[in-house]
């Protein structure tokens, strides 16, 4: 754990690894890890790419409005929205922002889906980006969106496959005893929702039922990519889903969380991501040449 006692997680302030996490890696683990440790204000380009995700999500996600008090309240939300989203799925074809869990060597996995749509009996997971300019010039720009998408197919697959299951979620997060406070059950009951559901086991339970009885994922994956400034769409690209090559890069990532290795910088061919990075020439000098 080079010389430490303190785990990379709590170096970092975490709980648990997200999938944005791990893509974040694949573009330059150092900058995953500096965000953490400085946690620098938004830029711009990414305050406007959060409002188009809002503005896209509102179209066919209806939010659980009720008032959450307490951790359990805000984790029976995500459930219950979860749940109506993989309604919206069966009934429009198309869902959006699902939360996925899951768990790898240990280690707690979280991360939110985009979109699911549904096509010829199948589940197709779509990834958003936002960009100012698609660089169609190859790999570098994209890998990371591409290790993102796969990690998701391969969270939900688990889940699907029983790999992650509500018993390993119920233990994690420690469903069982957790109570929901008053007032969230009394706007609950005041929406509808029936006394049977008014448990987090039960909202789980249901959700995970739901997640595994989806039809099944389609190994094509799409990202697509849309213009910052005009909302256009500028490119779809598919991937296909690759078991080995998500199994390879989770293998290396997980070497940085269990404190095997240090934060990697990006490779000399690849410097030219630091000068739009914050940290170039502050937190990091790796590859700065000059003050
Ligand atoms: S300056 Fe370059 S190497 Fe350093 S964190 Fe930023 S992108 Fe990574």
């Amino acid at each position: 754990m080079n010389g430490s006692e303190q785990t990379v997680l709590e170096k970092l302030h975490k709980s648990g690894i997200t999938a944005t996490d791990i893509a974040t890696q694949f573009w330059c683990e150092k900058q995953m890890e500096l965000n953490y440790l400085y946690k620098p204000a938004p830029t711009k380009a990414m305050e406007k790419g959060a409002r188009m995700h809002e503005a896209w999500q509102a179209k066919v996600y209806v939010p659980l409005t009720v008032e959450t008090r307490t951790y359990s309240d805000v984790l029976f939300k995500i459930a219950y929205e979860n749940y109506t989203t993989l309604q919206k799925l069966k009934s429009e074809k198309v869902g959006r922002e699902l939360m996925i869990y899951g768990s790898m060597n240990g280690y707690r996995f979280s991360g939110k889906i985009d979109e699911l749509r549904l096509k010829d009996n199948k589940v197709f997971i779509v990834e958003d980006k936002t960009v100012s300019k698609f660089m169609n010039s190859g790999e570098p720009h994209t890998r990371h969106h591409i290790v993102q998408i796969m990690l998701y197919r391969k969270m939900f697959g688990d889940i699907k496959d029983k790999l992650y299951s509500y018993e390993n979620f119920s233990k994690v997060y420690k469903l069982k005893g957790s109570v929901l406070s008053d007032e969230f059950v009394k706007g609950l009951r005041s929406i509808g929702l029936k006394d049977e559901y008014l448990s987090l086991e039960s909202m789980y339970k249901m959700m995970f039922s739901e997640m595994q009885a989806i039809p099944e994922l389609s190994d094509d994956l799409e990202i697509r990519y849309t213009d910052r400034r005009n909302s256009e769409t500028v490119a779809d690209i598919t991937v296909r889903y690759d078991v080995a090559a998500i199994t390879k890069d989770l293998a290396y990532a997980m070497q940085y969380w269990r404190g095997e290795r240090d934060a990697a910088p990006v490779i000399e061919s690849e410097k030219w991501k630091c000068k739009p990075c914050k940290f170039f020439g502050n937190q990091c000098k790796v590859w700065w040449i000059g003050g």
